[in-house]
């Protein structure tokens, strides 16, 4: 193995993943960052909730060592739709799978920040410098691959929008992320919504407004606690609620609103919800417009340059795939760092991509329309859901989407569905 000169623009927990582990590896590695390593942890919200469901989370346990082995974990999706206004609101279908595997949602804002110290660690340079079009061709120049992960905005814009591969041009829903305490996760919790109690993550879904989820978390100051994360249809009444929103008890109080008027039977429990002091930035309102961009771009002086994680593909977050497909993309492009034959061409670097596209990237954001309700995906929805309300292995098998996305490429037929249903049904017979 030869070294390779790397730099990776932007320490988000896709960056500093790859600069830690390619360090490690034996790699020359400058990571850039327009924050310091506190700051990073310290000063801004988190990105999104970044939880990892089984597979990605296994990925990411190949790649660095695990920090926070008492973080809650997440067994199951306890899972409901409903329709109506208050006081007239009825239950369209209910299901309450566990997963076949383990979930975990840690603070990204503290992912980053050890991953940088470990960085470190490892040797390499970490310099606190915003990186702009016109410097970057300088970096490229001096190493002989430059990674750009500086998220959905920063340099993302070197790399053209993909328009074959993009399917929406605009926000499917707004979103409120916030991180609360005060809620336990023994088996007292969530008592009225089945056997999962604290170990399920709950999903609320409402038919015309959107869906609120929450779910164990481990935050950078209060460790053991909970995410929030409402989806608010553009054209439902959700969205001026969250328009309200304009720090973590305000998010707080839209989150017990939307409680208290749409799935009042968990108000008991979310109520009990408390922000956290230590953070006053354990909130977070936006929208991310799906987007997936060419995975080479050019500076200022025509070198190629890579795209990574949400710099690459941007997911609206229903389906949580962002991060855990960002993680992903380093691990296989770490093994392809190691066995390449040749320089880092703009050959090379697309070719990783489209590599990356296939194996995790389009499929994962197949899920996230499948989960967005997209009406093209009616024909797996409809009975993907049902099944999953008569036979638990069924909606198993739905949320084993969120960890293995792929499936959802062989479901383009009625009969493709009812064979991905029947199979589900029969691994549980077998298991
Ligand atoms: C509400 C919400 C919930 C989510 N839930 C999940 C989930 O459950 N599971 C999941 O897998 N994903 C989830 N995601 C997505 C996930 O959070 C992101 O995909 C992931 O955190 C992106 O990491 P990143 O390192 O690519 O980008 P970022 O975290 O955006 O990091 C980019 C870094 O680059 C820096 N930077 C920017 N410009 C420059 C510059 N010019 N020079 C130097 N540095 C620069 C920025 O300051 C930042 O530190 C969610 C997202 C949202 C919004």
């Amino acid at each position: 193995m030869t070294q390779a000169r790397i730099a990776i623009i932007g320490a988000g927990v896709v960056g500093a993943t790859a600069a830690l582990v390619l360090a490690r590896a034996g790699h020359p590695v400058d990571l850039y960052s327009d924050r310091t390593a506190e700051q990073l942890r310290d000063e801004v919200p988190a990105t999104g909730t970044a939880v990892l469901f089984g597979h990605s989370r296994d990925v990411d346990h190949t790649l660095v060592e695990e920090l926070y082995a008492d973080a809650p974990l997440s067994t199951g999706m306890n899972t409901r739709l409903n329709t109506g206004e208050p006081g007239a609101l009825q239950d369209v279908l209910a299901f309450d799978p566990d997963f076949t595997y383990t979930a975990a949602g840690i603070d990204v804002r503290l992912r980053a920040y050890d991953r940088i110290r470990l960085f470190e660690q490892a040797g390499g340079r970490f310099h606190v410098e915003t990186v702009t079009p016109e410097n970057l061709d300088d970096i490229a120049g001096a190493h002989d691959l430059t990674l750009v992960s500086t998220g959905k905005g920063g340099l993302s814009g070197l790399f053209p929008v993909d328009e074959s591969r993009t399917v929406y041009r605009s926000p499917q829903r707004h979103l409120l992320a916030a991180a609360f305490t005060g809620l336990g996760h023994g088996p007292d919790v969530f008592t009225a919504r089945g056997h999962g109690a604290g170990k399920h993550n709950v999903f609320n879904l409402h038919t015309d407004h959107g869906e609120i989820w929450i779910g164990p978390y481990w935050h950078k100051d209060a460790g053991a606690s909970w995410s929030v994360l409402g989806f608010a249809k553009p054209d439902g009444a959700w969205v001026e609620r969250f328009g309200e929103v304009t720090d973590a008890q305000s998010a707080l109080e839209v989150v017990v609103s939307i409680y208290r008027d749409y799935f009042p039977d968990d108000l008991p429990d979310i109520e009990k919800l408390r922000v956290i002091e230590e953070d006053p930035r354990s909130w977070l309102r936006g929208a991310v417009t799906p987007t997936v961009r060419q995975g080479v771009g050019y500076t200022r002086g025509g070198r190629p340059v890579a795209a990574l994680g949400d710099s690459a593909i941007a997911f609206d977050p229903i389906a949580g795939q962002g991060a855990q497909t960002g993680l992903i993309q380093v691990a296989a492009l770490v093994e392809a760092i190691e066995a390449r034959e040749s320089d880092f061409t703009a050959a090379w670097i697309t070719d990783q991509f489209d590599r990356h596209w296939e194996e995790r990237g389009h499929a994962a954001a197949e899920v996230t329309r499948l989960f967005l309700g997209d009406p093209e995906y009616a024909f797996v929805a409809g009975p993907v859901f049902a099944g999953a309300v008569a036979d638990d292995a069924v909606g198993a098998a739905l949320f084993g989407l969120l960890s293995e996305p792929a499936p959802i490429l062989d479901l383009k037929t009625d009969e493709d569905v009812e064979r991905f249903i029947a199979d589900a049904r029969a691994a549980l017979v077998r298991g």
